[in-house]
């Protein structure tokens, strides 16, 4: 008998046990029988004519309709749906068909499923991975939605507590006044720097949030002006002196080619960032530890590297600590204090040091061996910042428009 023959010979015991194998029990081989009498009829074809790609469509059919829940799950039902078919097409061949019969359809029935495999895969491959990309894309919405609403409730926030602090700021500005004129005694002189630092604290830390939501909304406003590294580094050094003193650290400052070099950018906001790191370096540094701010010279760049000997940082969060409100491990927990050791901030001062590095169009990161509070393997910030020779700004190339000159003259 030819194969065609012989599968129209097992055609409906082929039916009922591949019908009861995928769904034991439910009501599943109703709605899905008109479907399997299509790929019986189909096989069939495909036997008769030697072209298994006869059943491209009904697969392509089948992957389509797969459910959320399977283009979730890893394995691809749709392999296992054809497995189940082959499997109960060579059990009815072996149980209804000479063995000599049995033999040439399943040789036939193997050729046309191989493809189907395939076919299978391939499709079921397209469909999760187009399944996948979907629900990132929804994903990413979602956390970008999410991050828009932080950074909107972080705006209305601090402006909303800027209101009330100048005014707590202003009366005890006026209670100092009003106590000196009247002779302050050492009691009420030690309450009211209490509530000058508390507020200054609080003024500090709104600024933070605003300049995270600058950064946030790429509203940053950065006044590109000529700045000098080495400039930026003795201001940086001697507003820390005292706190280096107090924690009797050392802070070490390594000159290095091109540390005088002009560049253009907002020292204020330069200056910030390398506070920031600064800071946390004598933060996550035991008392007795050193700090170091060395720096070369690379291809259109100074990289200025902020060293120290502190506790270091697990290398799986080397990147998160930009992101806002990161605050790792012990540092968590501890209430906050500018400089004590491992004492808590808010969680911004990386994040803002990365936006303002990155509107100066250059770029921050850290290395760092590890986490370890007993050995202190310390970190090390490198922070990437253009060399250029005129503000990238037009307005601003103009008004410096005698001094480019003159530098560009010096520097010939
Ligand atoms: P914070 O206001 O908490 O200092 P930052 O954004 O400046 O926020 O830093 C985020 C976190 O990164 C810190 O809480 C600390 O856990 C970690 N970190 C930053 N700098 C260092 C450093 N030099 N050594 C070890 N950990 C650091």
């Amino acid at each position: 008998m030819h194969e065609v023959d012989l599968i129209s010979a097992i055609r409906s015991a082929w039916l009922k046990e591949a019908s009861e194998s995928l769904a034991p029990g439910s009501n599943f081989q109703d709605n899905f029988m008109p479907e399997l009498e299509r790929f019986c009829g189909l096989v069939e074809k495909a036997i008769g004519t030697g072209s298994p790609e006869v059943l491209d469509p009904i697969i392509a059919d089948w992957t389509s309709s797969q459910t959320q829940s399977e283009l979730q799950t890893a394995s691809s039902s749709l392999v296992d749906i054809l497995n189940t078919l082959l499997a109960s097409a060579i059990d009815v061949s072996n149980k209804n068909l000479e063995p000599g019969d049995a033999l040439a359809l399943i040789a036939a029935l193997v050729n046309v499923f191989s493809r189907g495999f395939s076919q299978a895969a391939k499709l079921d491959a397209q469909a999760k991975v187009a399944f996948t990309s979907e629900q990132l894309s929804q994903t990413n919405q979602i956390l970008e939605k999410l991050d828009r609403s932080k950074s909107d409730f972080i705006a209305v926030s601090a402006h909303e507590l800027k209101t009330p602090l100048t005014l707590i700021d202003g009366y005890a500005s006026m209670l100092k006044e009003s106590l000196e004129q009247a002779g302050i005694n050492s009691y009420q002189a030690v309450l009211l720097a209490g509530i000058l630092n508390g507020t200054q604290r609080l003024h500090n830390i709104i600024n933070d949030m605003i300049d995270a939501s600058l950064i946030d909304n790429e509203i940053l406003n950065v006044n590109f002006q000529p700045v000098w590294m080495s400039q930026l580094i003795t201001i940086l050094k001697s507003e820390s002196e005292n706190i280096i003193r107090e924690r009797k650290q050392t802070l070490e400052v390594i000159p290095f080619e091109g540390i005088s070099q002009m560049t253009y950018g907002d020292p204020e906001r330069l200056i910030q960032v390398f506070r920031n790191i600064l800071t946390n370096a004598i933060k996550f540094t035991p008392d007795g530890g050193k700090i170091t701010i060395s720096g070369r010279m690379l291809p259109g760049f100074f990289e200025i590297l902020i060293s120290d000997t502190g506790i270091g940082i697990d290398p799986e969060y080397l990147s998160l600590i930009f992101e806002k409100f990161v605050r790792l491990g012990a540092s968590a927990l501890h209430s906050s204090g500018k400089t004590k050791y491992k004492g808590g901030g808010p969680g911004l001062g990386l994040h803002i040091a990365r936006g303002i590095i990155e509107s100066h169009g250059g770029t921050i990161w850290v290395e760092s061996p590890g986490f370890d509070e007993l050995c202190c393997p310390g970190s090390v910030f490198h922070i990437l910042i253009p060399l250029r020779s005129s503000p990238p700004d037009s307005k601003m190339s103009k008004l410096f428009a005698p001094f480019i000159k003159l530098s560009q003259e010096k520097g010939n």
